[in-house]
């Protein structure tokens, strides 16, 4: 039996995961997993099923959210926490999120159909059911159609950013989003620190967040060698930021990482609960 654990940043099929709420919880709650936050993109669409799933496992589901945005050429992802998922202003901007990936993913198989792969947004819109589409489902039908061996492969050639399909999204700035959760009596949290970290000047990021209202920092992540994990935990001790921590499982795009235990080594521990609790008022 594994040591209880929290997985504090999951994916489902409501966006670019590959497994229903309902299994990811159920995979949680064998990995002994006590409490998760499902984080999905731009959508909550997920909470409802995860939430009744949780009761009838008896596992803790928290309402949570993952928005993009950008800041000085970084993209920075910001998970929200205990969100008020019914916040018709959360609704409505999340929509409008939503929307600009729906001007983009054109423009990417635009891109991938000059560059002589035979894909069509009907196909990929097919294959995620669900309006919050990202570029994970993309690599899904590229792979389904053989033009590449692996998700990693997709975006390397064809996704990530500078890769030869690559097209910017309209995003908005980390104190938009950040705003926009604590609207929503949630509690916003930097994604996966290391996604950013150029080597330096984390402490100041960090910093210049905090002021626009971040409260804490994904010390924990799947990726995160230990000596990452030590860094950005006295990045978290130096500004008092809260400390959370949690796999980003996708399913199939991600096949190394696992619900709760990431590549084996990730362990997010209980008592982190807590604090985030009360930053919420929610202890
Ligand atoms: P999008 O939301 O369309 O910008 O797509 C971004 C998502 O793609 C991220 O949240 C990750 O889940 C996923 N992603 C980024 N890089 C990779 C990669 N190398 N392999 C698999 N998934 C990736
Ligand atoms: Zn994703
Ligand atoms: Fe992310
Ligand atoms: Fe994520």
């Amino acid at each position: 039996m594994l040591m209880a654990r929290l997985d504090l940043h999951l994916h489902t099929t409501r966006s670019d995961g590959s497994l229903p709420p309902a299994a990811v919880v159920a995979l949680a709650k064998k990995a002994n997993v006590t409490a998760l936050a499902i984080t999905d993109h731009d959508t909550v669409d997920g909470i409802a099923e995860a939430l009744a799933a949780g009761r009838e496992l008896e596992i803790e589901v928290i309402p949570g959210i993952e928005i993009s945005s950008r800041w000085e050429g970084l993209e920075l992802h910001i998970l929200g926490y205990f969100i008020d998922w019914h916040d018709p202003v959360l609704l409505d901007r999340l929509t409008r999120y939503r929307a600009t990936r729906h001007d983009r993913n054109p423009q990417i198989i635009a891109r991938l159909n000059e560059l002589g792969l035979a894909v069509t947004y009907d196909e990929v819109r097919e294959l995620a059911r669900t309006e919050s589409i990202g570029r994970p489902h993309i690599a899904r039908v590229l792979i389904e159609k053989g033009y590449v061996s692996s998700a990693k492969e997709a975006f390397d050639r064809y996704l990530a950013d500078g890769a030869a399909a690559y097209v910017p999204r309209s995003l908005p700035d980390p104190a938009e989003a950040i705003a926009l959760i604590r609207g929503a009596g949630g509690v916003p949290v930097l994604a996966h620190p290391s996604w950013i970290d150029r080597g330096n000047g984390m402490v100041d990021l960090c910093r210049h967040l905090k002021e626009t209202g971040l409260a804490g920092i994904e010390v924990h992540y799947s990726t995160h060698r230990p000596e990452q994990t030590n860094q950005y935990l006295n990045v978290a001790r130096q500004l008092d930021l809260l400390v959370t921590g949690g796999s980003d499982f996708h399913g199939v795009t991600k096949p190394d990482i696992e619900v709760g235990i990431g590549r084996g080594q990730l362990h997010v521990p209980e008592k982190l609960l807590e604090p985030l609790k009360k930053a919420a008022g929610r202890a």
